[in-house]
């Protein structure tokens, strides 16, 4: 299986600090790279990371504040400059249309990369290639903004041994996923007596929101939510007023979908320390994990 993980690129919110650059986080999953919210100089953290940044095969912008998409022009020219061959999806709310082409047009290059925009109109599923399933939600951040869900289909996994044993073999072999059993040398065999389901992953992406039922219902279930908290509970009240959630929130949204593993980030600059993001998360969602810049996370 090829390497599937999560690669934090940064983890401020509006305000960059000498520690946290603005977020921005790469899933590299199934021979794809999925970039979440550019902010400005990811091109410069992916060297720092040591990764290529020709990996990037999906890009996505929940909104287009400049802590979540400054780096979206240079990461689309870096692309473009390292000739990547593959097309390059970017997914973003239809009303940012606008600011998309200003960022993506905003200096001067020849534009050979072959982007392919999908402007996110409404929540529901906005791609299904059977590899993933990616679907958007809209929160509650003021302006328009998407959460992001995505879904990796169930796989039915063979046993080489068993079958070897069994002597099942290429004709044979059809038969059984057809038919679901087959027949041989009288023995009657059903293809979960050769085989398992292996549940596909899931991740949700739930960056700058109140309290909302699409942040849980995106992260229904998922292996791993990347959540924002960009306060701690002392500072709710400011939460609240600028559109944004408590690591206590974050956690409680996690708690309430049922998701396995949390990932916080998105930490306002008031905070030079993260570790009582984590105690407060921790009371109420023990499986947490606080983003640092270029911390990865296993999926
Ligand atoms: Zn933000
Ligand atoms: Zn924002």
């Amino acid at each position: 299986m090829s390497v599937r993980d999560l690669i934090i690129m940064g983890c401020s919110s509006q305000q960059p600090t000498r520690f946290r650059n603005h977020g921005a986080y790469l899933f590299r999953w199934n021979d794809e790279g999925l970039l979440f919210d550019p902010g400005e100089g990811t091109q410069r953290q992916f060297i720092f990371a040591n990764i290529a940044p020709p990996v990037v095969s999906r890009i996505f912008v929940s909104h287009f504040h400049g802590d979540h998409c400054l780096g979206l022009g240079s990461m689309l020219m870096r692309l473009n400059l390292d000739k990547v061959s593959h097309p390059i999806h970017c997914y973003y709310p239809a009303s940012g249309k606008k600011y998309f082409d200003r960022l993506r047009y905003g200096t001067i290059y020849h534009d050979t990369v072959n982007v392919i925009e999908h402007p996110v109109h409404a929540d529901g599923v906005v791609h299904d290639d059977g590899k993933f399933r990616i679907e958007a939600a809209f929160l509650d951040h003021g302006v328009d903004n998407v959460g992001w869900r995505i879904t990796e289909p169930d796989t039915r996994k063979f046993d080489p041994e068993v079958l070897k044993v069994k002597g099942i073999y290429g004709r044979d072999m059809r038969e059984l996923i057809e038919k679901g059993e087959l027949t041989i040398n009288g023995e009657r065999i059903a293809i979960e007596d050769v085989s398992w389901i292996r549940q596909g992953d899931s991740i949700a992406v739930v960056i700058d929101t109140r309290v909302c039922p699409n942040a849980v219902k995106l992260a229904h279930n998922v292996k791993l939510l990347l959540c924002e908290s960009t306060y701690q509970n002392e500072h709710e009240e400011l939460a609240y007023n600028h559109y944004h959630l408590t690591a206590k929130q974050a956690a409680t949204i996690a708690k309430q979908a049922g998701a396995k593993k949390l990932v916080l980030t998105h930490f306002s600059a008031r905070y030079q320390g993260i570790e009582g993001f984590e105690a407060e998360a921790k009371a109420i969602f023990p499986n947490v994990f606080i983003a640092e810049d270029f911390k990865t996370f296993p999926l």
